[in-house]
């Protein structure tokens, strides 16, 4: 396929492969012929006729397979601006729908801006606000770019830079998000010519000098793929392909890789019939060549958002070296090169609203929807979206950093470094103090001044641009947060020893953990660390502290009884009872389940110890134990044993008729025989309060029920009961 053409017949010819439609024809005909007339005296830089232009804008738009409607637009998209035709005289001749692209194109090309500041937020967005109005005129304004970039040698280096900048920043961009990669791929690389030749021609010749060696490897790789899918008799296609030289360059920047560590330069491409023909290459060729981890992408379950799909895999091929492999279907591949146009070809007799399409475009939609917003904070929303990592800094050393839109300084220190950015204190930029939430410019060198005792400031958060800056911070915070917390606990620590020793209290003793959480509880707060952080914050005074536990001093439990126990048991040998509790015991210690809180089997439990009545095991959460220090660990034993245990709910519910039999009936259903019933009225609020106890298996059982029964109507509240 030719890149540019010269001649009617060949524009003429690439329509006719979609489009045979007589009247079709005759319009696009009919554009051709008035767009010729009226740019025919107007000559470009480069000396040619201006018509060439628009001849090549309507033809790449014919190689997208736009509607008849679209490429007259592309024919005519400079006749409003350049030959001030008016709107009469142009609807005159042409529908409508037409104008309308037109005008809108017509509108971006003759937006002015101000200043630089003024540049990235507001021309951006108007540019992309004009072009959302249409998915079309997107389209001609991409191609129309397209070809200005490949005949952008004739102008002034300056105007040659900023074009080149706009392209990089708004049109690759958007034609990125609508999937173009063929048209996106171009721009970039021209833009990257323009806007760093250095560079570009630097990594054209690496890629030139290893283009032979490279193109030998992938041959014989594609020979042995080619081989092992024919094997299986799987239609494909198989091909190598290159990465442009910008995504080379960016990758080199972002990832800070040298030109031969950049994985994906040895790419195979494989398109076959159908979705299970792509996971049955993907087998065949996991089954043969190592695939290295973390880099196999399915973007066929879960496409990307401008609808791209394909499996990605990375190889490593016989000869060590690394493949990267893309497998997708025809129309996969389609997509994946023409995007949104893909979707939208135009077919005649069957014609697809653009409001479908663009509806599938969710991103689209999303700065429609924006549009009353201001130029900045609208920036702001669609800048991760659309502009990511738009901006690209330096440090002194020349290293590149990239940035979101708006990045401060802050942002750029989080980048270097988390230890750098929270000991930020200043920041030179090219080479001047500015304050701290100054934004950066693409091309700044940003020097960082630093202290080892300084700390980020809360501030910083409504300063900063990125999420990547901001989660630090947080960080920070919380982890200052939790060290001040540690701090007040030692501090609450030291408070409640000197205390204890003042009332001849050993503080080892009563500053021992469990001990020291029992004491806590009795407080009412969670464990001892929480009192100590009281007493830390003075919130709680050591006295009051030590009274309490005088208090509880008489009717302390002889502590070294049930170490004793503790001690003994973890002598002995694992016991089990017959209802399934495994121990630590004599035989003639007996262990049961304690039926205040009847537990059962699954529940979390412990066991309490009562002299000379053996154990008694409790639910971890019964009150009766709550507070209780002769406790020793109890567990399930993994084979449950064929009982069933008994147990007992509390229902609360409003008054029914037929409740109570509703509630049997759940229990029935579940096949837990009743033990014990028993309901009574409030008239007072005409609730119910049901006492249930049956027979279940286990907890899940339980569970099963207890979830049932909350469904039942008018019940409000199902719980364990408690004895
Ligand atoms: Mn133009």
């Amino acid at each position: 396929m030719k890149t540019t053409i010269s001649k009617k017949n060949e524009l003429f010819d690439q329509i006719k492969t979609y489009i045979s439609n007589p009247e079709s024809l005759e319009m696009i005909e009919k554009a051709y012929d008035y767009a010729y007339d009226k740019h025919k005296e107007q000559k470009r830089k480069s000396g040619e006729p201006y018509f060439v232009h628009v001849l090549n804008v309507a033809y790449e738009l014919a190689k997208l397979k736009v509607d008849p409607n679209t490429i007259c637009a592309g024919l005519l998209h400079d006749v409003i601006e350049d030959c001030d035709v008016t709107k009469e005289e142009f609807l005159e001749n042409f529908n409508e729908e037409i104008y309308e692209i037109v005008e809108a194109v017509t509108k971006i090309s003759t937006l002015k801006f101000t200043d630089e500041k003024e540049y990235q937020a507001v021309n951006h967005r108007k540019i992309l606000i004009a072009m959302a109005k249409d998915v079309r005129v997107i389209l001609v304004k991409l191609v129309d770019r397209l070809h200005n970039m490949r005949t952008l040698n004739h102008l002034a280096p300056e105007k040659q830079k900023r074009i080149a900048r706009e392209t990089l920043d708004v049109y690759a961009p958007i034609a990125h998000r609508l999937g173009i990669a063929e048209i996106k791929n171009e721009l970039e690389d021209l833009a990257f010519y323009y806007l760093d030749n250095e560079k570009y021609h630097e990594i054209a010749k690496l890629v030139e000098s290893k283009k032979t060696e490279r193109d030998q490897q992938i041959d014989i790789m594609m020979q042995d793929i080619s081989i092992i899918l024919e094997m299986h008799n799987i239609p494909f296609r198989i091909f190598g392909r290159s990465k442009h030289l910008y995504s080379i360059n960016k990758k080199m920047i972002t990832k800070n890789k040298r030109f031969d560590e950049i994985l994906d330069l040895l790419a195979i491409r494989i398109v076959t019939e159908t979705e299970l023909n792509c996971y049955e290459i993907l087998g065949y060729i996991h089954a043969v060549y190592r695939p290295i981890p973390g880099r196999l992408k399915d973007y066929i379950a879960m496409p990307k958002m401008n609808l791209y799909q394909s499996l990605h895999t990375t190889i490593v091929g016989p000869d060590g070296r690394i493949y990267e492999v893309q497998i997708r279907t025809e129309e996969m591949d389609e997509i994946a090169e023409r995007g949104i146009a893909a979707h939208w070809s135009y077919k005649e007799g069957k014609k697809r609203s653009q409001k479908e399409v663009v509806n599938e475009l969710r991103w689209l939609k999303a700065f429609e929807d924006n549009s009353d917003t201001d130029a900045k904070e609208y920036m702001n929303d669609i800048t991760h979206d659309i502009f990511n990592a738009n901006i690209y800094c330096l440090t002194p050393r020349g290293r590149v950093v990239d940035l979101a839109a708006g990045a401060t300084p802050i942002d750029f220190a989080y980048r270097i470094h988390t230890e750098v950015g929270n000991q930020t204190i200043g920041a030179l930029v090219n080479g001047v103090l500015v304050p701290l939430n100054t934004p950066l410019k693409t091309g700044d060198v940003v020097e960082l001044k630093t202290n080892k005792n300084s700390a980020p400031s809360e501030d910083w958060l409504k300063i900063v641009k990125t999420n990547h800056a901001r989660n630090k911070i947080k960080q920070y915070f919380q982890k200052k947060e939790l060290e001040d917390k540690e701090e007040l606990i030692k501090a609450g620590e030291h408070l409640l020893k000197e205390e204890l020793k003042k009332h001849d209290l050993d503080p080892d003793e009563y500053l021992e953990t469990k001990r020291l959480d029992k004491l806590a509880s009795s407080l009412n707060l969670p464990h001892g660390s929480e009192l100590l952080y009281a007493i830390g914050c003075k919130s709680m005074t050591p006295i009051s502290v030590v009274e309490k536990i005088t208090k509880l001093g008489k009717k302390e439990v002889d502590i070294d009884y049930i170490e004793k126990i503790a001690k003994k048991n973890s002598e002995r040998n694992q016991m089990i009872s017959k209802t399934g509790i495994l121990f630590k015991g004599i035989d003639s210690m007996k262990i049961a389940l304690s039926p205040c809180c009847s537990p059962i089997y699954g529940d979390e439990i412990v066991g309490f110890v009562s002299k000379g009545q053996g154990i008694k095991v409790h639910r971890k959460d019964c009150p009766n134990v709550l507070n209780e220090k002769r406790l020793i660990d109890v567990s399930w034993d993994s084979n449950k044993p064929d009982i069933k245990y008994e147990t007992s709910i509390k229902i609360l519910a409003k008054d029914r008729s037929y409740l109570l039999t509703d509630l049997v009936t759940v229990v029935a259903q579940y096949k837990a025989n009743l033990t014990f019933v028993n309901s009574a009225i409030n008239h007072d609020n005409l609730t119910a309060t049901t006492n249930l106890s049956f027979m279940v298996n286990d907890l899940e059982h339980l569970d099963t029920i207890i979830t049932n029964l909350r469904k039942v109507d008018s019940v409000l509240e199902v719980e364990r009961a408690i004895k």
